[in-house]
Order: structure tokens, then C-alpha cells, then sequence
């Protein structure tokens, strides 16, 4: 006998139909001798349609921040009310089976969150309720994406209704498995399992028998909307067995792998360590290229030719000059590899006003799946770096590590700002630590993800010294605003852009944030961007091999299009482009890593409408 949490997403549960199909399978894994904890999504697209709604009957815009957050108590007000029908609806489905269940909402079980609106974190769950409803042979049924605010003062339940943002039920029921240590926790959706890429642009996406907990939550976090990012993260995080399939289907899915054994704590479930360790790398060196023409396969022409003499390039950014039209690139090499970086580097004929080489540098970085969505920890890293007078050179993000590129010299006393400040220890980089003995042999790209969803935020004209970076997040972070892909330029100017991407929904309230200093911090003009999308490679296998990058930047150069901002980390390559040829860019990448398969992936629910 196994205790199994079964998910069901919107489209698996739209009518009663497929209601039906879904207490059969629940009744199938009873029968089986099993004890079911099923959590359910609202039908179909309610959770869109009640937003509508919402904004149909609050046209006003919300001023200020305390308007925004009186609006936002009443949306998860109303967004709750979806899941309340469905399990309300599903266990009526069994009970006339003659399946004992019973239904409980997220106040009811105790999901116990943050008091934060529209985007709270689960602390805990109880799990007494659920256990004693299995004892009596019922099979539970929970509402996702829902949880009732922590009273901060009492440290006890309130009454107040929270939900954990759109597609969080897989979190919710993630959580639940690990709080009543199920014996795996299976996400039924519309799709037969995690894909090399969205089936509904690429129809003959791949099919993956398993990924690991690392790229899924690079992917998820890209843009793969199939799993909430935070699901995966508690399942690293506390070992939970974790599969996707299709509700359609009978077929296996895809397992999603973890090589590591859980730490988390039950009590502060999704608030557990934000950090887990932090590094500094001294064997880097800098080579930054000023001014360079904004113009396609620049990018591509470059990280070619270094990638054809076999040279390892680490972190990359790339971030436009808006004022100027022009591009500056930085990105490091490991030291033994400057002097032939720098010859391929000077012998392009690319029109950069100057290539500067610096090997007087270090990169500290911090790592933790924790840090996923808290803007909070970035800011503290460059307040950390700033209190001890430490300019940050370059800095690149991705959503489990920040970077920073420093003056070699400042190394000892960043270490101890991070040591301090995150009470975890830094360690001395070594090449591919923390790697399996497997992802030598993964894929060096496992999937594509597209994310539609971002706007670009630039800064203009910060001030080059310490703690301007902290101070612009610092903003954000208070009005929990996350961002990634942070892009510092290098420039010979006494002033940088700094440029980053944050979800479209927070792009007016960033923009007031950082507006409302920009006098106070001394820089210049703050611009938005809603016209870009970001498209993205993951693969494990990628530290093992040189030119990846390259192959990306180049499948878009040969079609026109233009890169406007590139970020990376060990396992991921991201670049901005323009909106409308974002589509085509992902396929172009799927197609120049032959990651398609020979068969066609239907998705049921978009075959429907
Ligand atoms: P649910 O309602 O079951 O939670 P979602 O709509 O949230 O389902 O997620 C499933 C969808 O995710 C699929 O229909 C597919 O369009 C999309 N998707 C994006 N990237 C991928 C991928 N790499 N693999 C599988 N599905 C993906
Ligand atoms: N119903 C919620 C949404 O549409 C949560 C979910 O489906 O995961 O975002
Ligand atoms: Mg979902």
C-alpha cells in the first residue's frame, strides 16, 4: 500500500466529464490498495475568468501601494472560490461511487502561508486533519493554490484567505506530499509528461522519460509553465518522489530526478534556507567589449570563434545601451584560456570602441533553490558587497545563483560580508563541483522554454560605485518584486545601465518604485519595455561542452534576429529578444539542437476549442 498525492490540473478537470474520468482514476488507485490525497485546479480557465472580472469591475488603476494591496485581499478572495468548486464537485463524484471522500479547502486542512496577497509562501501543513480523513478510509480532496494567512504576532492560523499565484496548485500539492510523507506525488495534466519544448508551438516536442529536479526548475522557471517552480523546489528540497503525466493517458511520464536527499524543515516549508552555500572563483578573467554595433550575429560571431578554439566562456552578459544603440558585452574565462580569448576576441572585426582585459577579478556567488522568487536575497548580497565598500563589476542571475564579478583584491572581505550575512560558508570554486556522475553523459540541452511573460526595466545612467546595485533592489525587493536576468553593463563611462526583466504585471509598480528615488540615488531615466520575450536553453550536459552558447546565438543570427540581452549560468543559456519573434526563435533553437521527435504531441484541451 502506497500513500499517493494525485494533482489534477484546470484542463483535467473542465467539465463534469472530465470529472468523471478523474474519480474513475482516483477510484482505480483506491482499488489498487492505495490511500489517495487528490489536490484539484479551478475548472478549466475559471481562474481567468475571474480575473477578468475582477478587472472589469475595478477599472480605476490602483495608486498606491496600499490600494494595490487592499485590491489584492479581495482577489484571492475571489481566485479561491475556483477550487472550491471543483473539490466540492469531485468528491460528490465519489461518493455516488461509492468511494468515501471528503473535500476541504485550504482553510480547512490548514495551509498555513505568509500574510502576503496573491503570492504567499506555504509555512506549513497540517497534516492531522488529512491523516485522520484517511484513517476513516476517505479519500481526501484538496482545493490548490490556496492557504490561509500566518498571524504574525500569534504565530496562529488567521482567517484570512491567501492564494500562492497563478499555477501554484502543483506547489500546493507538493507541500501536502511532504508534510504527510506520501509516497510520491503525481501531476496529471494535459501534456503526456515533460517535453524538450511547449507542444502547443512545436508539435513534435520530445518526450523526456525523466529530468532532474535542477533543470526542471531551471525550465519551469524560463517559462515551461507545465510545474510551478516552487513545486520542485520543495520536492528537492524534501526528497518528495515527484512524476508528470497526462490525465488522458495511461502512459508512464516523465520522473523527475533528485540527486540530492532533502533537508527542509516541515515548519517553515517554502521559507526554509534561502542560501545554501556560497563560492568565490579566482581563476576568471574578464575580457568586456564596449560600444559594440546592436546589430544580429554579433553575439554568435563571437562565442563562435571562442568556442571553435575549445575556450570555456563562463558568464556571459550582454545588455543594450539604450540612449546609444549600442551593445556591451562582458563575459570571463578561466585564466589559462585569456591570452587565446583575447587573440580570437582582438582579430574579429566587430566594431567595439575598445576591448578592455582584466584578470584582476574574482566571482563570488551565492546558490540556493530558496532564493526562487525572493527578490529580498539579491538585494542583501549587493548590500552585503556594498557595506564593505566592494563594487560590483558585473553581476549575472539566474533563479537559484547571483554572481557577482569583482576586483580580485576584494575577495577575502567578500567572502567574509557573504559568510556574515548569509551564515553559510564560502567555499573555493572548484570546476564542476556538485555534478553527478551522470551529467556527464546528459544532454548538453534538455528543453527550451519560452517566457512571454517579462518586460525589460532599464536604468539609465546609475552612478558607477558601491551600492547603487543594492540600493536599486533594494526598491524592488520591498514591494516583492522579482526580477532576473540582471544585467550590469561594463562601461568606460563613469556611469552604467543597469537592466533586468520582471514579470509584465509588475512592470508599472517597478517602474514607480525605482522612480520614486531616482532623484535620491543620483541616476537617470527609468525605462520600460513590454514588447520583448525571453527564450531559454537548459542541460546539465552543457558544463561538459564549449560552443552551446554559440549554437544558440547563431541559429538566431542566421534569421535576422536580434539579441538584446544574454544571460547564463552553468546549466542555462537566456537571451532576450523582441515579442514577435520570440515563436520562431524557439523554434529555431529546438530544431538547431534536433531535439524533435518523430510523433505529433496532442494537447487534448487546445484540440477542444
Ligand atoms: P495544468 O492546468 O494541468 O496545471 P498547465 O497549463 O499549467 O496545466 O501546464 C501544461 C501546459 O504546459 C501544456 O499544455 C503545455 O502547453 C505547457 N508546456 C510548456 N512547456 C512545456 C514542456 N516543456 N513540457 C510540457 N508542457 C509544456
Ligand atoms: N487555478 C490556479 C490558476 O489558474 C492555480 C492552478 O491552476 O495551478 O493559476
Ligand atoms: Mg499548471
Amino acid at each position: 500500500m502506497a500513500l499517493i498525492v494525485q494533482k489534477y490540473g484546470g484542463s483535467s478537470v473542465a467539465d463534469a466529464d472530465r470529472i468523471k474520468a478523474v474519480r474513475d482514476r482516483i477510484k482505480r488507485t483506491v482499488d489498487a490498495g492505495n490511500q489517495v490525497v487528490v489536490v484539484v485546479s479551478a475548472m478549466g480557465k475559471t481562474t481567468d475568468g475571474l480575473v477578468a472580472l475582477a478587472e472589469s469591475v475595478s477599472t480605476t488603476h490602483a495608486q498606491t501601494f496600499d490600494e494595490i494591496a487592499a485590491k489584492e485581499r479581495e482577489i484571492d478572495l475571489l481566485l479561491a472560490t475556483g477550487e472550491q468548486v471543483t473539490i466540492a464537485l469531485l468528491s460528490m463524484a465519489l461518493q455516488a461511487v461509492g468511494q468515501p471522500a471528503i473535500a476541504m479547502n485550504g482553510t480547512q486542512v490548514r495551509v498555513v502561508t505568509e500574510p502576503i496577497h496573491t503570492r504567499a509562501r506555504i509555512l506549513y501543513v497540517e497534516p492531522v486533519q488529512i491523516k485522520a480523513a484517511l484513517a476513516l478510509g476517505k479519500v481526501v480532496v484538496i482545493a490548490g493554490f490556496q492557504g490561509v494567512a500566518i498571524d504574525e504576532k500569534t504565530g496562529l492560523p488567521t482567517n484570512e484567505v491567501t492564494t500562492l499565484g497563478r499555477g501554484g496548485s502543483d506547489t500546493s500539492a507538493v507541500a501536502i506530499a511532504a508534510a504527510i510523507e506520501a509516497d510520491i506525488c503525481e501531476i496529471y495534466t494535459d501534456v503526456p509528461g515533460i517535453l524538450t519544448t511547449d507542444p502547443r508551438i512545436v508539435p513534435k516536442a520530445q518526450m523526456l522519460a525523466e529530468i532532474t529536479c535542477d533543470e526542471m526548475l531551471e525550465l519551469a522557471s524560463l517559462g515551461a509553465k507545465v510545474l510551478h517552480p516552487r513545486s520542485v523546489e520543495i520536492a528537492r528540497n524534501f526528497g518528495v518522489q515527484m512524476c508528470v503525466r497526462s490525465s488522458w493517458l495511461d502512459d508512464a511520464g516523465t520522473v523527475i530526478t533528485s540527486p540530492r536527499i532533502g533537508t527542509g524543515s516541515l515548519e517553515t516549508l517554502e521559507v526554509n534556507r534561502f542560501v545554501e552555500a556560497g563560492s568565490i572563483d579566482y581563476d576568471q578573467a574578464k575580457i568586456a567589449l564596449l560600444q559594440v554595433p546592436d546589430r544580429p550575429g554579433i553575439a554568435s560571431q563571437l562565442f563562435k570563434s571562442l568556442a571553435e578554439k575549445g575556450i570555456n566562456v563562463d558568464l556571459i552578459i550582454q545588455a543594450v545601451q539604450e540612449t546609444e544603440g549600442v551593445n556591451d558585452i562582458a563575459f570571463t574565462v578561466p585564466k589559462d584560456q585569456l591570452h587565446l580569448a583575447e587573440v580570437v576576441t582582438r582579430s574579429l572585426e566587430i566594431g567595439a570602441s575598445s576591448i578592455a582585459v582584466d584578470t584582476n577579478v574574482a566571482k563570488i556567488s551565492i546558490i540556493g533553490v530558496g532564493m526562487i522568487g525572493r527578490p529580498g536575497v539579491a538585494a542583501q548580497m549587493f548590500s552585503a558587497l556594498a557595506a564593505s565598500n566592494i563594487n560590483i563589476q558585473m553581476i549575472s542571475t539566474s533563479e537559484i545563483k547571483i554572481s557577482c564579478v569583482i576586483n580580485a583584491s576584494d575577495g577575502e572581505t567578500a567572502i567574509a560580508a557573504i559568510q556574515k550575512t548569509f551564515e553559510v560558508p564560502v567555499q573555493l570554486h572548484q570546476r564542476n563541483i556538485g555534478l553527478t556522475e551522470n551529467s556527464e553523459k546528459s544532454p548538453s540541452v534538455r528543453g527550451v522554454a519560452l517566457d512571454r511573460n517579462r518586460a525589460r526595466i532599464a536604468v539609465q545612467k546609475v552612478p558607477d560605485r558601491p551600492g547603487m546595485a543594492a540600493k536599486i533592489f533594494e526598491q524592488l525587493s520591498e514591494q516583492n518584486i522579482s526580477l532576473d536576468m540582471i544585467v550590469q553593463s561594463q562601461s568606460d563611462r563613469d556611469v552604467n545601465e543597469i537592466a533586468f526583466t520582471v514579470a509584465i504585471a509588475d512592470m508599472t509598480k517597478a517602474e514607480t518604485a525605482l522612480n520614486q528615488v531616482a532623484t535620491t540615488l543620483g541616476y537617470g531615466e527609468v525605462s520600460c519595455d513590454s514588447g520583448i520575450s525571453k527564450v531559454s536553453i537548459v542541460g546539465s550536459g552543457m558544463i561538459h561542452q564549449s560552443g552551446i552558447a554559440a549554437r544558440m546565438f547563431s541559429a538566431l543570427a542566421d534569421t535576422g534576429i536580434n539579441i538584446e540581452m544574454i544571460a547564463t549560468s552553468e546549466i542555462k543559456v537566456s537571451c532576450v529578444v523582441r515579442d514577435h519573434q520570440a515563436e520562431e526563435a524557439l523554434k529555431l533553437i529546438h530544431q538547431e539542437f534536433n531535439l524533435s521527435g518523430d510523433s505529433i504531441i496532442e494537447v487534448p484541451s487546445a484540440l477542444k476549442k
